[in-house]
């Protein structure tokens, strides 16, 4: 059994390139193999949010604090917040961040390869629509 306080955890900056505002990441998790889970503590500053990205093997988030939203590329927008839980396919195109007026952290669960980025930021207005 390992035990770590919150403080412990390594939190750090999210790649500029893949984000829109302050992210900080905490592996949350040892990674024994690689086909072990990938568990991410990831905080989302108000506003914060992903690039246009996929999973290979799909992705789901588990909300811990605050309020945020997700689109998918049929650009159907969702809001969440404490408790809900984001499922994205594998291979489906979408983004995940705060809202406007709330910071928001969620657990990442992933397998398989790594995150595939897409090239294209998500823009005020892609943000801002429902
Ligand atoms: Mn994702």
């Amino acid at each position: 059994v390992e035990h770590r306080t919150g403080s412990d955890v390594a939190w750090e900056p999210a790649p500029e390139q893949h984000f829109t505002g302050n992210v900080w990441f905490g592996e949350l998790a040892p990674r024994p193999s690689p086909e072990a889970v990938r568990v991410l503590g990831v905080l989302f500053e108000p506003g914060a949010r992903t690039d246009w990205h996929e999973h290979p093997e799909g992705q789901v988030l588990y909300v811990v604090g605050g309020a945020g939203r997700v689109q998918n590329a049929s650009g159907e927008t969702a809001e969440f917040s404490a408790g809900d839980v984001v499922y994205s396919a594998p291979g489906e195109a979408h983004w995940h961040g705060a809202a406007p007026g709330s910071y928001m952290m969620h657990l990442s669960l992933t397998t398989g390869a790594p995150t595939e980025w897409h090239p294209d930021k998500v823009t005020d207005e892609q943000y801002g629509s429902r």
